[in-house]
Order: structure tokens, then C-alpha cells, then sequence
């Protein structure tokens, strides 16, 4: 036999479920039934194009065989089965993405046992060594003449080896730790525990799961769909088993959403929102798509038309009575009953997350903090359900530090005779919440959101109002408060400053003018109405090279004492370099105030420090 190491990850994970003091042990359970289960649909599927891979009148079934004499549990499956480098690859190492970081994240937070995040990635098989100090695997694929036996004590290294085996699947032989109830081990190889245990956690799986044999042959779970029974008779916890069942998460969902569509279309839908974002939320080809039944067969295990993408957060079941059992992918992108399902749930899920964030605000907050970049998506792609998903998204806001709003609240608390909603967009609310361009928003006692998020900007381009309340910049366009003390007279007095610095600054900035928006700053930059905002340009510019650079309108505060100043030198005819230096000076604050970088920070520097000698002689 040969002797082999485990994967750095997966000998973490396995000494995470070792030396567990979780004490749900008997879901150990759950989860090699969920692989057999698994192994079965997959055989299954495989038999469908080709044939010859299952005999029609073998039955898929689950096997539980306990010896107490030995104590030993055997569970056997007559699924797919694993090549030996199946076996190597799935059960010596993780390869699922999202683990490293996982487990890194783990470690970092110092945790000790912490099983809703161990489960979260399906560490599934290694649950075995929670109640088993041996585990030894016997396995044939389907299509192989030859199988596989690995066997470990979970001490970071396994035995691997050629075997015999009469028929295709996989069966696990437990060595079972001693009963032990205060740590949670009981008898596995008592009967009437392992019902209990089935009956608990694996009651709706859809193959029978078997004990005994002969005339004493008995199925232990009853395989109704639990999406089939009534939403009444099915409690919460039953809810939470099937959906750890089909999620391989340990958690609970952070919402259930059941329902059935009857007349002349029939289906039964059983949908999750899960509590964390999946880890594979953002990557390409991460998991995604509901289970799809027809007529309480699995036909495909993750059908991506069933929902819109922005919700690819969900997990569930559909099961319609009138597809055609050998529907084909490409078939379901175009099927007209599909896509009516697809509007229908999508609708119900953003139905029940209003009702989430109404009934429920704090679960909602979570919910929202790991999906809410999803919503903003939803809010582009998904016109019918649009007003809905903006009663859903949450932004920081001048109102209150630290806190998000809606934008009805915001609404609510709008001024009278305020016409827009106001936002600022950049980096981080710590940027924005200092920004130069919110002074006169903030003087006046207007509210304005903070748009720190990539999507954000984009979400502009697709919403022209909410509550018939347009959204608006403050550092874009013309300030549209109303600042009396700058009358006329002042920017009359103040154009010849204007037009200087404009000279001097040709190369920055289209425009210089008498700001209505500043109150304490000396100045800021700002964008023509149509104009993209800095961050949003910065963005594009790391995505796609060549985004010519925009020019920018410079507003001067006429109050501010660096202004007057340079005004009175400009007024006195004095030295044209210093005034040059000057309003570089100023060009370089404004950007630093609104978090832009500076095109040469270390010009900006040393004019800082020659600025500075210089008031130090005078
Ligand atoms: P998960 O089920 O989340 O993928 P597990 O740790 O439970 O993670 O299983 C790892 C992998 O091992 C499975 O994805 C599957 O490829 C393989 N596997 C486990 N049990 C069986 C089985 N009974 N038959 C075939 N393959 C199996
Ligand atoms: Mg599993």
C-alpha cells in the first residue's frame, strides 16, 4: 500500500474536525449519505447518454450496515464511484476555491472550533473522524473494471491501493470511537439511533436509504420532496436540514421562501437566501442555478435560467410537472416556460427581501452587507423589479456618522423645497464625509449620500429618480444653492483672480470660477454636469487603458484667506512666479481634499516646503 501525505489544507480541516468539541456529532451522518446521494444523481445523469453505465433494473440505494460486534458502520452506495485519482484529487486534497482563504481568515480571527465556518466549504467526508479513528473507503467508477481502497487514521497521511470490488459505487467502513455521549458520540451501531439520525437530517434525500437485510431490509427515510408538503407541515428545522443538504453549508438560511404556482403551468419552488455570500459569488465560474426537477426527478443540478444573475446568491429547488424530462441546456435557455418561472421567482425573491428589510431590519443589514453589490447589479439588469430593488439598497450618509440609510428615509427627511437627492461619490465614506464639495450641503442642513462603491456611479446611469426625486452630484454641475453673500458684486470683483488663475492653470482645469458650494475650504474641483466623477474615471482607467484624462472646473471660495490673498497680490502687480506657484498650490489641495492623487506629488512637496521658507523670511 502507499503511504501518502494530505494536502496542506485538507490536514487542516481534518484537525479542525478531529479534535472538534462540536457536539452535533452524529452529522457525520448527514453528510456521507449527502455524497452517496450525490454519487447516485450522478450515475444517473452519466447513464442517461450512456446506457451501458447502468443496468436498468438495478436499484440506486443507499446501504447502512452496522456490526456491533466490530463496531463498525458501513455505508455503501452503488453511485458513480472514484477513479484512484478521483480519489487522490476529492478526498486527499481541497481543491474547492475559497478554502485557502477560508482557513486563513480563520486563523486569523484566532478561533478554535468553529463549525458553522468549517461547514460552510463541505468538508463533509472528513466529518467521519469526528465519531471514527478509522476510515476506510472502497470505491469503483462507473465504466472501471478495477477499484480503489484508501484508508486513514486521520494523522495527516492515508494508505492507497488497488482493490477488488464486485459491483460500481463506494463504500465507507467507520472504526468507531468508543460511545462517549457527553461528547456527543452515541452508538452508530445502533439501529434505532441511526434511524433517529436519518429520520432527523436525511429524511426527504431521494434515494432510499437502507438497513438490513432480506426480509428485515427496511427504508429508513421517508424521500417525500420536502417542496411537495404542505409550507404548514414542514417546520423550520426540517427547512434548514434540506437546505444544508443541497448548500453543503452548516449554517441555517437567513430566509425560506416556499411556494407552489398551480393552473395551467404547474411547479413547486423551494428557494434560500443563504446567510453569507457564497465564496465563489464573484468568481466566473463559481456554482450557481437552482436544482431542477421534473416531476421530483433531478434533471439538472445547477440550472442558471432559473433566476436572473444578480440572484445568484439563492439556492433551491424547482420542480415543474410539464418540462420534458431530457431537457437539454441550451433547450432551457430558450423555453418559454422557463423564463415565465424565472420572472416569477425573481419577483418572489425580491418581494420577500422588501419584506425581510421592513419586518426584520438588523437580519436585513447583514443580509445586505454581504449581498447588497448584487442589488446594485439588479438594479441594471432587472427593469420589472427595479423600483423594488431601490427601496433595498443602503448608503452611508452626512446625516448620521457611521450609519446607513434607505433612500425612502432619506426622502422622508428631505428639506422643504429640496428637489434632489444629493450624493458625493469617492474611495470610502472617510474620503467623502470631508469633502470640500459637501461644506454648503452641510452648512444649509441638506443630507447628502455617500456613493463609495464601484457600482455605485454606474447605478446613476440607470435610475433617473426615486419617489420623482432626481439623484444629483454635489461635485458636478452648478451648485443649486442658493448662497446670497456671494452676490454678483463678489464674483464681479473676483473674475480678474478668475481669469489669472486660469491662465496659469490651462493645462488642469477648463474653467475657474467663484464657488456657490464652498464654505471653509479655498477650493475644489468639480465636474461638468455630464461629466464622469474622478473616482469613477480612475476606475476605468485601471480597467481599460487609453480613458483620455477630463478636465476639471476650478471653484475658488471669494471668503477663504488664501484666496483674498492671492487676490491682493494679483491685485498689487506683484512677482508672476510666486502667483504661478500659488495657484499650483491651490490646484494640488483641491485634489488632495476629494482623495485624487496628485499627477506630481513631489513638485506638490517641494512647493509646500519653498511656500513655507518663504513665509518664514518674510
Ligand atoms: P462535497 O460533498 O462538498 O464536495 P465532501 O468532502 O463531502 O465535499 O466530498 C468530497 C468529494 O469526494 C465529493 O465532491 C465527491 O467528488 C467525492 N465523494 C465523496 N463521497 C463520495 C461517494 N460516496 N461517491 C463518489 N464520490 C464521492
Ligand atoms: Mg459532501
Amino acid at each position: 500500500m502507499e503511504t501518502k501525505t494530505f494536502g496542506a489544507e485538507a490536514k487542516q480541516l481534518l484537525d479542525l474536525m478531529i479534535h472538534s468539541v462540536y457536539s452535533n456529532k452524529e452529522i457525520f451522518l448527514r453528510e456521507l449519505v449527502s455524497n452517496a446521494s450525490d454519487a447516485l444523481d450522478k450515475r444517473r445523469f452519466l447513464a442517461l447518454t450512456e446506457p451501458a453505465l447502468l443496468d436498468k433494473d438495478t436499484p440506486l440505494e443507499i446501504t447502512l450496515k452496522p456490526d456491533a460486534a466490530a463496531r463498525t458502520l458501513t455505508l455503501s452506495d452503488n453511485g458513480v464511484g472514484m477513479s484512484q485519482q478521483e480519489v487522490v484529487d476529492n478526498i486527499g486534497t481541497i481543491a474547492k476555491s475559497g478554502t485557502r482563504e477560508m482557513l486563513q481568515q480563520h486563523k486569523k480571527d484566532g478561533k478554535g472550533d468553529a463549525p458553522e465556518l468549517i461547514g460552510q466549504f463541505g468538508v463533509g467526508f472528513y466529518s467521519a473522524f469526528m465519531v471514527a479513528d478509522r476510515v476506510e473507503l472502497v470505491t469503483r467508477r462507473a465504466g472501471q473494471t478495477t477499484a480503489t481502497r484508501w484508508v486513514s487514521t486521520g494523522d495527516g497521511t492515508y494508505g492507497i491501493e488497488p482493490a477488488e470490488k464486485a459491483e460500481v459505487g463506494t463504500t465507507i467502513t467507520l472504526h468507531l470511537k468508543p460511545v462517549d455521549t457527553e461528547d456527543g458520540v452515541q452508538d452508530y451501531t445502533n439501529t434505532a439511533v441511526l434511524e433517529d439520525v436519518v429520520r432527523k437530517h436525511s429524511d426527504f434525500v431521494t434515494h432510499p436509504i437502507v438497513i438490513g437485510e432480506g426480509a428485515e431490509k427496511r427504508t429508513l427515510n421517508s424521500m417525500k420532496p420536502i417542496w411537495a408538503r404542505r409550507e404548514s407541515e414542514v417546520t423550520e428545522r426540517e427547512y434548514a436540514e434540506f437546505y444544508r443538504h443541497i448548500t453543503h453549508d452548516w449554517g441555517s438560511p437567513l430566509k425560506t421562501i416556499a411556494f407552489k404556482a398551480e393552473g395551467t403551468f404547474e411547479y413547486q419552488a423551494l428557494l434560500f437566501v443563504p446567510e453569507h455570500a457564497p465564496f465563489d459569488l464573484y468568481y466566473r465560474d463559481g456554482k450557481r442555478g437552482l436544482q431542477l426537477y421534473v416531476k421530483k426527478v433531478l434533471i439538472m443540478e445547477q440550472c442558471e435560467a432559473l433566476l436572473p444573475s444578480y440572484l445568484r446568491f439563492v439556492r433551491g429547488v424547482v420542480d415543474s410537472q410539464d418540462l420534458p424530462l431530457n431537457v437539454s441546456r441550451e433547450l432551457l435557455q430558450e423555453n418559454r416556460q422557463l423564463a415565465a418561472i424565472r420572472k416569477r421567482l425573481a419577483k418572489k425573491v425580491v418581494d420577500s427581501l422588501v419584506q425581510l428589510a421592513e419586518s426584520d431590519a438588523p437580519t436585513y443589514e447583514k443580509f445586505y452587507a454581504e449581498m447588497g453589490p448584487l442589488l446594485k447589479e439588479g438594479i441594471a439588469a432587472d427593469g420589472d423589479n427595479k423600483e423594488k430593488l431601490l427601496t433595498l439598497l443602503r448608503f452611508g450618509s452626512s446625516a448620521e456618522p457611521g450609519k446607513t440609510t434607505s433612500l425612502k428615509d432619506y426622502v422622508g427627511r428631505m428639506k422643504e423645497g429640496q428637489e434632489a437627492i444629493y450624493y458625493v461619490s469617492g474611495e470610502s465614506r472617510q474620503v467623502v464625509e470631508q469633502s470640500p464639495h459637501l461644506e454648503a450641503y452641510k452648512d444649509q442642513g441638506f443630507e447628502v449620500l455617500f456613493f463609495t462603491e464601484a457600482v455605485d456611479e454606474l447605478l446613476v446611469s440607470h435610475v433617473d429618480a426615486f419617489e420623482g426625486k432626481a439623484l444629483r452630484s454635489v461635485s458636478k454641475g452648478a451648485c443649486d444653492l442658493k448662497t446670497p453673500e456671494r452676490d454678483a458684486k463678489t464674483k464681479e470683483e473676483m473674475s480678474h483672480l478668475c481669469e489669472h488663475l486660469q491662465r496659469a492653470l490651462d493645462k488642469h482645469v477648463k474653467e475657474v470660477r467663484v464657488s456657490d458650494r464652498l464654505r471653509t475650504s479655498p477650493v475644489c474641483l468639480v465636474g461638468g454636469e455630464e461629466d464622469m466623477s474622478p473616482h469613477m474615471e480612475r476606475l476605468l482607467r485601471q480597467a481599460q487603458k487609453g480613458v483620455p484624462a477630463q478636465k476639471r472646473i476650478l471653484e475658488v471660495n471669494p471668503e477663504h484667506e488664501q484666496i483674498r490673498a492671492l487676490d491682493r497680490r494679483l491685485k498689487e502687480k506683484r512677482d508672476d512666479a510666486v502667483l504661478k506657484q500659488y495657484a499650483e498650490l491651490l490646484y494640488g489641495q483641491a485634489l488632495l481634499a476629494e482623495g485624487s492623487p496628485l499627477p506630481e506629488p513631489a513638485v506638490f512637496a517641494r512647493l509646500v516646503g519653498e511656500l513655507v521658507i518663504r513665509a518664514e523670511h518674510a
